[in-house]
């Protein structure tokens, strides 16, 4: 069923199930996992915790109910957590925390590196007084606009909550990515955090899930959070096997993805009137306003991109074609 590779820049969500992902998904022992019978989904929840060094694992049907879970679990009723102005979790979930948790966010500003700055988080937290929600979490996001969050700075976040008596979660939606990009394990990338979510279904290909992962006593609490907000699923292994697959063929071939962001960004780099910013792991961040047609000459052949009338980003994932680089600035040059 291979037909001229189409070529997709959108995200690296748009990755689609290989044959053999497929096979392991129909080949998938199940049970209904409500029940706590679906041994697939119980094999991916322990491999994941243990990739990524805690206890237990729950598997959810996206990232956004991952993250949700998990700030549900550390929040109660009029907490508040801390988060990325920009960060996932507080701009791009339709307010889940405030909607469904009755959590309370403290958005700040991230640094150009993607860390959010401790300095100004230690002055957001409120003291213990009935004026002001009770300040509970400390959210981060790795990698952050494809940025790999530096190995120092992830150094002192720990202290940095015990001090204040905080709990600390982290949307590693591409964690995988960073780890790639710092030659370290996912374990020791998470080693800081309470919990951690990590999703399958972007550069690693599964069609559907991420994983939260933490404490047992942590991951019974998000359980409840996952059946309120309608994420306990019946026979989920066969959507389990698909994670499973990515875990065990498509995490050890990522570094492919960014070695054809590096090279997009080469290539849109020679292009008159095209400005990279920077490119990050599997992202390339890229100026299109002195290029009039972009939109129209990606359209003319055939490729789905962002709008590209001004600053866009383009995803790098498995699905792209050897010759994306060539047929890219083919695109825009011919
Ligand atoms: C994609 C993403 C999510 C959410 O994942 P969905 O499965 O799309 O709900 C969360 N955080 C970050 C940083 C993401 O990139």
């Amino acid at each position: 069923m291979d037909h001229v590779s189409p070529i997709d820049l959108r995200s690296d969500t748009v990755t689609r199930p290989t044959e053999a992902m497929r096979s392991a998904m129909i080949a998938a022992e199940v049970g209904d996992d409500v029940w706590g019978d679906d041994p697939t989904v119980q094999r991916l929840e322990a491999q994941t915790a243990e990739l990524l060094g805690k206890e237990a694992g729950m598997f959810v049907p996206s990232g956004t109910q991952s993250n949700l879970c998990a700030l549900m679990a550390h929040c109660a009723r009029g907490d508040e957590y801390i988060v990325g102005q920009h960060a996932h979790t507080y701009r791009y979930e339709a307010g889940g925390a405030a909607v469904l948790g009755s959590i309370q966010p403290q958005p700040i500003e991230l640094a150009p590196d993607g860390t959010l700055p401790l300095d100004i988080a230690a002055s957001k937290i409120k003291p213990d007084d009935p004026h002001f929600a009770q300040t509970r979490l400390l959210a981060i996001e790795n990698t952050h606009d494809g940025k790999a969050l530096p190995l120092d700075y992830l150094a002192t976040l720990r202290p940095f909550v015990d001090e204040h008596g905080l709990a600390l979660h982290l949307d590693g939606a591409r964690l995988w990515n960073a780890a790639v990009a710092h030659d370290l394990s996912e374990a020791e990338l998470a080693a800081p955090f309470d919990s951690v979510s990590v999703c399958l279904s972007k550069g690693l290909g599964a069609p559907v899930g991420s994983v939260l992962v933490g404490s047992a006593e942590l991951m019974t609490a998000a359980r409840r959070c996952r059946k309120i907000l309608g994420g306990a699923m019946r026979q989920s292994g066969m959507l389990a096997a698909a994670g499973l697959h990515a875990l065990d063929h498509h995490r050890n071939e990522l570094a492919r993805d960014h070695e054809l962001a590096a090279a997009l960004g080469e290539g849109l780099a020679s292009v008159d009137g095209v400005d990279v910013d920077f490119v990050a792991t599997n992202m390339v961040f890229v100026d299109f306003s002195g290029l009039e047609d972009a939109n129209s000459r990606f359209a003319a052949a055939g490729m789905l991109v962002p709008d590209c009338s001004g600053y866009s980003r383009f995803v790098t994932h498995r699905d792209l074609p050897e010759d994306t680089v060539d047929r890219v600035v083919g695109a825009l040059v011919n």
